[in-house]
């Protein structure tokens, strides 16, 4: 099912003569690990070990790898390119090849007429035989770039969805081709826009309009409780493509001028559990987006969005509601 791109990965390890190479994957290809090192060890001269903490994202490339390896092989994501050129480190995207074409055929009676397609890096060599299928049908199709953290034309991360953004005026809804419902939810809520899921793993087409409202009624909830907290934990995330360190900055100015607590806690990986022990009534995440929007109910007490704490301390209307991004 997945192309690992072994072949290339081997020229590459054997071109600039690695002794050393790290391997990183998420945690869904994590399994595969150990073939892959049987296979490349076959085709190179090298020595390979696992990274073995978890991996979310490109936001998240290893930064220690250089300590114990030559080089970095990292699975499953596209670079981000506003996050520069890293040496010694190879990404190597998995596309999944799969046929749409019953689920487009299912989704056509009830398409809108300007449609703007988007995918995550998965499936994103997809879209234009989805472009070529639609136009032939009849519609007018539209595909964005988007900003410098995405590398593709209508590529969707969980934090950015800035392709969908630039075109949301001209089109009456989107169709996202992907797994799960974070990505599109993003886009949901951050454009206003119907967005109906094309989803390959489980062969459905689906709405997503039920838990777009149940997520915003949950986060009115959320900023409803922070709003008479007296006490802030302000995350601050160390992985490269999550620092927002100027932002957790302005946020821990914002809450002291309204006379509360604010306090910065800088983290790798972030829990309820490594939060424990610092004491105060909500926490405001800068981090990666999916931790307020999609790990609260792990949490005793509420995380929201920098977006959300403007609105709890009542510099931003709730109308003016937000989906948390991280801009290239
Ligand atoms: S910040 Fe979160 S959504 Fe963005 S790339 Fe990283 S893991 Fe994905």
């Amino acid at each position: 099912m997945y192309d690992f791109r072994l072949n290339d990965v081997a020229e590459w390890v054997n071109r600039n003569g690695y002794s050393t190479v790290a391997l990183q994957l998420p945690e869904g290809l994590k399994t595969f690990a150990l073939e892959m090192i049987e296979r490349l060890t076959g085709l190179t001269g090298a020595s390979y070990i696992i990274i073995g903490d978890p991996c979310y994202g490109a936001c998240d490339v290893s930064q220690v790898f250089g300590s114990f390896s030559d080089a970095l092989v990292h699975f499953g994501h596209s670079e981000i390119p506003s996050l520069g050129e890293m040496d010694d480190v190879l990404f190597i995207e998995v596309r999944v090849d799969t046929e749409l074409d019953h689920l487009l055929e299912e989704v056509l009676p009830s398409l809108s007429q300007r449609v703007g397609i988007l995918a995550t890096v998965q499936y994103i060599g997809l879209l234009p035989e989805v472009r070529l299928f639609l136009e032939k049908n009849g519609h007018e199709v539209f595909i964005s770039n988007g900003d410098d953290r995405l590398k593709y034309g209508g590529q969707v991360l969980g934090c950015n969805y800035s392709s969908a953004a630039d075109v949301s005026d001209e089109v009456d809804e989107f169709l996202f081709i992907g797994e799960g419902n974070f990505h599109p939810l993003a886009v949901a809520i951050g454009t206003g826009r119907k967005v109906t899921i094309l989803d390959p793993l489980m062969n459905e087409v689906r709405n997503i309009d039920e838990l777009r409202d149940r997520i915003l009624r949950q986060r009115h909830g959320a900023i409803v409780k922070a709003s008479d907290a007296q006490s802030f934990i302000v995350i601050l995330s160390s992985k490269i493509g999550q620092k927002r360190a100027d932002l957790a900055s302005r946020l821990k100015a914002m809450i002291e001028a309204k006379g509360r607590k604010a306090d910065i806690v800088v983290m790798e990986e972030i829990s309820p559990d490594r939060l424990l022990p610092f004491d105060a009534e909500a926490y405001v995440s800068t981090a990666c987006p999916r931790l307020a929007m999609d790990d609260y109910i792990r949490y005793d007490r509420p995380i929201i969005t920098p977006v959300e704490l403007e609105i709890a301390l009542g510099e931003r209307d709730w109308e003016d509601y937000e989906f948390d991004s991280i801009s290239g």
